[in-house]
C-alpha cells in the first residue's frame, strides 16, 4: 500500500527542483481547505499532481457511518487505508447570551486502534490494542470531520480510543500541524491531550517546546483504589504519577486538568473527594467530574445526582475548582468512554 503523503517526510515527496514553494501549497490544500483529492490542487501543475499521486496516498480516513445524536452531536466511524475502523465525536456547544450567540465545535479523536490500558470501566479497552494510527491518521480525522462539518473545529480533545501518550512518535508531528498557524492553526490552548498516566511521556512533554493542554484521567485518589480499576496504576503508582505532573505543571506553567469519573461505591466517598482536593491543591489543577456514563456489560453504575453533588461541594469547600460535565451524545454511545468497536470486529470487517 502506498503511504500517506503526510506520513513521509517533505524530503521525500521530491519536488521538482526550485520549486521548494509547493510545499506551502500543498500543505495548504489539505490542512486549510480540506481537499479529499490532488486534483482540486488546482495550482500544482498536471504532471506534478499525478507523480505525486502514483506515489502517495492522500486521504487517511473515509466516513463509514455518521450517526447523529438527538443534541446534535455527531458520531464518525472512520474507515483506514488498512480496513481498520476509529471513531471520533463532534460536539457543538452554543456560546454566549441572545444576539451574540455562537456555536463551538469540539471535536474528540483517537490516537490508537483499541486501547491497551484495560481500565475497568472503559469501553475502548474492551477488544484490547490493535495499532497506533499514523500522524496522517490522526489529522485525517480531523481533517475529514472539518469537510463534513464545513469548517474547522474550534477545539480538539484526545479522548477518543486509545492511551495518545503511548503513541508519542506519531502524535507530536501531528500536534505541531494541528497548532501551528501554517497547519491547520488551532492554537494550543484549544487542544487538549488526555493521558491515563503515563509518567515518563509526562515528563518527556515537560521538556518539549510544544505547547497544548493536559488532562490526566486520575478516577482515584489513593493507590488502593486507582489499582482496582486502572491497571496503569501498578506501573506508575500515584507518587511517582504526580510528580510528573509537578515536573509538567513547572515547565509549562500551565493549569492541568484532572478528570474524574465517579462509579457509584467505589470512588465516589467524601474521603476521596477530601484526598483529591489534596492532589488538585499541589497542582493547582482544576477538577472535571464525569458521572460514569454506562457501558454495556461492565458492572458499574453512576452514583445518585445528590452523591455526585456533594462530591463536587466537598472539593469547592476544600479550596479546589471542580465542575461536573454534562455530557452529550448518550442515545449513539459517543460519550466518554463508550467508544468502542461495537459494530465492527478486530480484522475491521462489518459484522452483523
Ligand atoms: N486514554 C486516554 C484518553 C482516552 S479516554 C485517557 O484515559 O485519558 C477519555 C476519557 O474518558 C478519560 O478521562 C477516560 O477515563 C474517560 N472514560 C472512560 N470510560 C468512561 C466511562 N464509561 N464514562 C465516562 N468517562 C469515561
Ligand atoms: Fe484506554 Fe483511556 Fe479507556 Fe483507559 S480510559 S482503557 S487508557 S482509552
Amino acid at each position: 500500500m502506498k503511504p500517506l503523503l503526510l506520513d513521509v517526510p517533505v524530503t521525500d515527496w521530491k519536488l521538482p527542483a526550485g520549486q521548494a514553494y509547493r510545499e506551502k501549497q500543498i500543505r495548504d490544500w489539505v490542512l486549510k481547505r480540506f481537499v479529499s483529492s490532488y486534483e482540486e490542487m488546482t495550482d500544482l501543475s498536471a504532471p506534478l499532481r499525478a507523480d505525486l499521486s502514483s506515489r502517495f496516498r492522500l486521504r487517511a480516513a473515509e466516513p463509514a457511518k455518521i450517526q447523529g445524536s438527538e443534541d446534535t452531536t455527531r458520531k464518525f466511524l472512520w474507515k483506514l487505508g488498512d480496513g481498520s475502523f476509529v471513531e471520533s465525536v463532534l460536539i457543538p456547544a452554543t456560546m454566549g447570551s441572545s444576539g451574540r450567540r455562537s456555536t463551538r465545535l469540539t471535536l474528540c479523536v483517537s490516537s490508537q486502534v483499541g486501547c491497551a490500558y484495560g481500565c475497568r470501566f472503559c469501553a475502548s479497552g474492551i477488544d484490547g490494542w490493535r495499532r497506533h494510527l499514523t500522524t496522517a491518521e490522526i489529522l485525517g480525522q480531523v481533517i475529514e470531520a472539518a469537510k463534513i462539518a464545513g469548517r474547522r473545529p474550534d477545539n480538539l480533545v484526545f479522548m477518543g480510543m486509545g492511551e495518545p501518550l503511548a503513541n508519542l512518535p506519531n502524535l507530536l508531528p501531528a500536534l505541531e500541524l494541528l497548532i501551528s498557524p501554517s497547519g491547520i492553526g488551532m492554537g494550543a490552548r484549544h487542544v487538549t491531550i488526555s493521558t491515563s498516566g503515563l509518567a515518563p511521556q509526562i515528563e518527556e512533554l515537560a521538556r518539549h517546546p510544544l505547547q497544548f493542554r493536559l488532562a490526566l484521567s486520575l478516577h482515584a485518589a489513593s493507590d488502593e483504589i486507582r489499582d482496582k480499576i486502572m491497571p496503569v496504576n501498578k506501573r506508575y503508582p500515584l507518587d511517582r504519577l504526580l510528580k510528573a505532573c509537578d515536573a509538567f505543571v513547572q515547565a509549562k506553567n500551565k493549569q492541568i486538568y484532572f478528570e474524574y469519573i465517579l462509579l457509584a461505591g467505589i470512588n465516589d466517598d467524601p474521603s476521596q473527594a477530601r484526598l483529591l482536593a489534596q492532589h488538585a491543591r499541589r497542582l493547582h489543577a482544576k477538577v472535571n467530574l464525569i458521572p460514569y456514563n454506562k457501558v454495556e456489560g461492565l458492572p458499574y453504575e453512576r452514583p445518585s445526582e445528590t452523591a455526585i453533588r456533594q462530591f463536587c461541594q466537598t472539593l469547592l469547600q476544600n479550596g479546589v475548582r471542580a465542575t461536573v460535565r454534562r455530557e452529550k451524545g448518550h442515545d449513539i454511545d459517543a460519550a466518554c468512554g463508550q467508544l468502542r468497536l461495537k459494530e465492527i470486529n478486530f480484522k475491521g470487517e462489518a459484522s452483523s
